[in-house]
């Protein structure tokens, strides 16, 4: 599996957030923290696996939290942001709110 760059991982960001409807986080930094997490863990795991989660130790077991994870239409739709807040709602972008801890819907671990 090629390692992907900063950019490349930015780039598939921007794609789901496209494709989903969703905005990415404005705060910068913490985008860009999200970022790195993510080209870490492909280029150790060979997937996105979620920047804000453990893995379970295989890509089967962390298919439900490879980026953008199952539960991440959900918590958008309940509390305008993802688990990580790398996604948001438009609406939830637009309102100018801190995104704030949510439960983890991941169950059994
Ligand atoms: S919580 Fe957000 S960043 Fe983490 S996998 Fe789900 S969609 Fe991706």
């Amino acid at each position: 599996m090629a390692d992907k760059t900063i950019d490349q991982t930015r780039k598939f960001t921007e794609m789901v957030a496209k494709k989903q409807g969703w905005e990415l986080t404005a705060d910068e930094a913490f985008y860009d923290d999200l970022v790195t997490g993510l080209t870490t863990n492909w280029n150790r795991h060979g997937y996105f696996l979620c920047p804000c989660r453990d893995s379970e130790g295989s890509r089967e077991a962390d298919a439900d939290v490879i980026c953008p994870c199952v539960y991440a239409k959900a918590d958008i739709e309940e509390f305008g942001h993802c688990f990580c807040a790398l996604y948001c709602s438009k609406g939830f972008a637009a309102s100018g709110k801190k995104p704030t801890g949510i439960p983890e819907r991941r169950g059994g671990s």
